[in-house]
């Protein structure tokens, strides 16, 4: 079978809603492509495009496609297989009233660095310095429960999560709030930071291939998404404070131990400050979103 590719053009979201409509239908299991622009929706090409502001229409994701059989109560298996860059430079940027440090005085908003990707697509050049292209995928995620939510924000449905790990190789996991699941994505970056101060990473278009699937009857309620590193497993939960998003993400991970372990709550507790740990994923979108890790070797697939 030919691979389907769901181009931009074909189809786009702003929000992640309750009613989504899809685009495209993929059978459970089918292998796609989503092809992204850069989150900007290229108006900015060179280092004398400043924005002035965070556009409305930001972050716009590829999709949605539905997936065949997928109801609410199901996990989405979303197996993240190539992210291709398909351009040759990404944009690194500041806009008034954004980013970690908005408030400093001494740090230009709006400002913008174009990073133009060497020849060979191993590396990204800022100023006089290489860095190395890790492609991620910045927003990603399903219809939601009951909000409508815009693609610049992180929450359960997933979204704007804007996390490293979102990357080829890695396997995520979605709750399923709606018929079909209703996948979309973008928002995708060359390289980013863990963090993402400045409010952007290397934001640049890309072509996505993964394989979509749907866990039936799973063991495990789960309320976020998750990821599967190959090294880690890791719960990503976003909230209004660091403090917030680390508790709930923490909670998540000591309900897997548990699960697998066959552990108190307590024991998972106490399990969980021993070995991996938290780690942020952004701090910049309205939300800010943190994960917590476990190492592979000590907790296997729990679908
Ligand atoms: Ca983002």
């Amino acid at each position: 079978m030919t691979r389907k590719v769901i181009s931009y053009k074909d189809g786009h979201v702003y929000e992640f809603a309750p009613n989504m409509e899809p685009i495209y239908t993929a059978k459970d299991g089918e292998s796609i492509t989503f092809e992204t622009i850069d989150s900007l929706n290229k108006a900015v090409q060179s280092d004398s495009d400043l924005m002035d502001a965070i556009p409305e229409e930001v972050n716009a994701a590829t999709g949605p496609v539905a997936v065949e059989g997928a109801t609410p109560g199901d996990v989405l298996k979303v197996e993240i297989e190539d992210v291709r860059l398909n351009e040759e430079q990404g944009r690194v940027i500041t806009a008034p009233e954004f980013g970690l440090l908005q408030d400093h005085e001494d740090i230009e908003h709006p400002a913008t660095r174009v990073t133009e990707i060497t020849k060979d697509s191993e590396s990204l050049l800022f100023k006089d310095l290489e860095v190395p292209i890790n492609p991620i995928i910045g927003t990603i995620g399903v219809a939601t429960s009951e909000e409508t939510i815009a693609t610049l924000i992180p929450h359960n449905h997933g979204g704007n999560l804007d996390t490293t790990d979102m990357t080829t190789g890695t396997i995520a996991y979605f709750p399923v709030f709606q018929e079909g699941a209703m996948l979309a994505m973008g928002d995708s970056k060359a390289a980013m930071a863990d963090g993402e101060m400045c409010g952007t990473g290397a934001e640049i278009g890309t072509d996505i291939d993964v394989t979509v699937s749907v866990i039936k009857d799973a063991v495990v309620d789960l309320e976020r998404p998750l990821v599967d590193t190959g090294d880690a497993w890791k719960t990503i939960a976003s909230a209004e404070t660091m403090e917030d998003a680390v508790e709930m993400a923490n909670e998540d991970l000591i309900k897997l131990l548990a699960l697998e372990h066959d552990y108190s709550l307590t024991d998972a507790y106490l399990f969980s400050s021993l070995v991996g740990g938290l780690e942020i994923s952004q701090v910049v979108d309205p939300l800010v979103t943190a994960r917590n890790s476990v190492p592979s070797e000590y907790f296997s697939d729990p679908f």
